[in-house]
């Protein structure tokens, strides 16, 4: 890795304090969670049906149990750990430095790894409520539950926090990421190719100092960019020393 490049970020770094990140599945591959949309990924694994289409919110509601069937396989995976990118992050909003993480992942490890301040665009799969009294259930309850999810209190479907497709993204959660980014002096975006919208049409709030751009593959971003790393985000947060 091109040592330049860590010595310029670290040094955008040192100078903001109002940093914000905005990731993708590329923070969570490293912590062995399959990047939904990548060649290798889950989405070109066989099932009956493609997987945007299990994953919808017509789907979820006429096919519940294959839903359920796949997202048990899929989406739920155990004992999965935060890593380097999420550690460093957390403890950069610890040191007064990030204002806020903005993320498309749905596994909660920024909060795993101590981040507070966490926009999850995309949903909690660590979240899941009754969809008709709004109980509350955890990871394990879905996990662990057999055929359908049903509520313990009234029988009622539980649904994961998930947005899934044809379901629109919260408001609060798009309000609070807008404020975040337009107020930010650093946004670092990381392990996203920036293809999902909404999700991806929130980085145009950007209007600070430093716009970084952290990917294994290059994104049609790239060219705005200050700054551009090709590489795994855990290696380049590991080189980064927080002041
Ligand atoms: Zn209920």
């Amino acid at each position: 890795m091109e040592t330049d490049k860590i010595a310029r970020l670290q040094k955008y770094i040192d100078e903001c304090n109002k940093i914000v990140f905005f990731g993708g599945a590329g923070v969570s591959t490293e912590s062995g969670i399959p990047d939904f949309r990548s060649v290798d990924g889950l989405y070109h694994q066989k099932w009956a049906y493609p997987p945007e289409t299990i994953l919808s919110s017509t789907f979820f509601y006429n096919n519940t149990a294959e839903f359920y069937r796949f997202y048990r396989e899929k989406l739920i995976i155990k004992g999965v750990k935060p890593n380097i990118a999420h550690i460093k992050l957390a403890e950069l909003e610890q040191a007064g430095k990030l204002s806020a993480v903005v993320t498309q992942n749905i596994d909660g490890l920024h909060q795993l790894a101590g981040s507070k301040k966490v926009y999850e665009l995309h949903g909690s799969t660590l979240r899941n409520y009754c969809t008709k009294c709004h109980e509350f259930y955890d990871i394990d309850f879905i996990a662990e539950s057999k055929d359908l999810p049903l509520c313990s209190k009234c029988n009622g479907l539980v649904k994961p926090d998930v947005v899934l497709y044809e379901e629109s993204l919260d408001q609060n959660c798009i309000e609070g990421s807008i404020n975040a980014i337009s107020n930010a002096d650093m946004l670092i975006i990381g392990g996203t190719s920036l293809t999902v919208y909404p999700a991806a049409g929130l980085i145009n709030y950007f209007k600070g100092k430093y716009l970084v751009l952290i990917n294994r593959d290059p994104t049609h971003t790239d060219s705005k960019a200050d700054l551009v790393i090709h590489d795994k985000i855990g290696e380049v947060f590991s080189q980064i020393v927080i002041k």
